[in-house]
């Protein structure tokens, strides 16, 4: 039997510190606040959004919502993210993609302020992940692993990592991370060639590839951490999400796992409370 690394108690660990950092900024006369840029009301966002507002006020931090209606044209909304952008009193910006497709979104992230960037969105921001500064904001997923990882004191340092999923919100900048902390790291995508032997082969197996259940026991082997990232609509049970791990058959082989739910996507806005939370410091140092 594995251990369970379930994603609650780092989350409650993490919201004590930023408590205390909240009433640290609050103490100067600074209120950190999250604007939140929402165009439409795609379920999804809500949902994410819901989660956002509450761990927010949980941790005593302001939370707006800047709603647009998914008409809004491509001049309008680029005035309307810069002056979200000015506002003093916003620190970090999180914007729901993908965004409607007559909006051109790659004009549109770059009028975020890299300093408010807390989940990655400009091209300055991905710079400073993959130039190893450490300024930057790396994604809050890839971020909310490296969490995992360090509440449950899992070593990295010289260990073989295998990352299963290369794309820029959760592979590659979690690759980096993982460099960043001198794991030995291996990135993977749907052109592997001999996938489960490749897995295998890892004493830290992270899956972000969006396919449920693909991970299945003879990509494992005993004495693994694997950690899933993955957020699927479980074809067994309608209705419920499950990851990219088959956890009814992987988890009797391996030392550690994550669940989904309750892994590592219960860390996921704690973080953006965190990165928010450093980039007001940093703005009133
Ligand atoms: P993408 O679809 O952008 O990327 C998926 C990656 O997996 C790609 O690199 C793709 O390879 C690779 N892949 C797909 N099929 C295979 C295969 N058969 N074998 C090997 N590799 C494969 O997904 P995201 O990175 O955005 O998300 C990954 C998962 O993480 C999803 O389940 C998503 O829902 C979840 N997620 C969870 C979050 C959380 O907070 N917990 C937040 C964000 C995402 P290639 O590049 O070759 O196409």
């Amino acid at each position: 039997m594995a251990e369970v690394l379930k994603g609650k108690p780092v989350a409650d660990a993490m919201k004590e510190d930023l408590t205390k950092r909240v009433a640290l900024l609050k103490g100067r006369g600074v209120s950190p606040k999250l604007g939140i840029i929402r165009v439409g009301k795609r379920p999804d966002d809500l949902f994410y959004e819901g989660g956002a507002k509450k761990t927010c006020a949980g941790v005593g931090m302001d939370c707006e919502v800047f709603e647009y209606p998914e008409d809004i044209d491509q001049a309008a909304f680029a005035k309307a993210v810069t002056e979200v952008g000015a506002r003093q009193d916003v620190h970090g910006i999180l914007m729901f993609s993908p965004l409607p497709k007559h909006l051109d979104e790659r004009k549109i992230r770059a009028l975020i302020p890299v300093e408010k960037d807390v989940d990655c969105l400009t091209l300055g921001g991905a710079a400073k992940v993959f130039t190893d500064d450490a300024t930057g904001f790396p994604p809050c997923t890839p971020t909310a692993c490296m969490d995992m990882l360090h509440h449950y004191n899992i070593p990295i340092k010289g260990k073989k990592c295998v990352v299963v999923g290369r794309s820029l919100v959760v592979g590659k900048p979690l690759a980096m991370l993982l460099l960043r902390e001198h794991g030995t790291v291996t990135i993977c995508h749907s052109r592997t060639e001999n996938l489960p032997a490749v897995c295998q082969s890892a004493e830290i197996l992270i899956a972000a590839v969006g396919r449920a259940k693909m991970i299945k026991a003879n990509f494992v082997k005993p004495g693994q951490i694997v950690i899933d990232v993955g957020i699927n609509a479980d074809p067994d049970h309608p209705g419920k999400y499950c990851g990219d791990v088959d956890f009814a058959q992987v988890e009797p082989v391996v030392a550690r796992i994550s669940p989904v739910p309750a892994g590592v996507g219960s860390v996921t806005t704690s973080v953006l409370c965190k990165q928010t939370i450093r980039a007001c410091e940093m703005l009133n140092p």
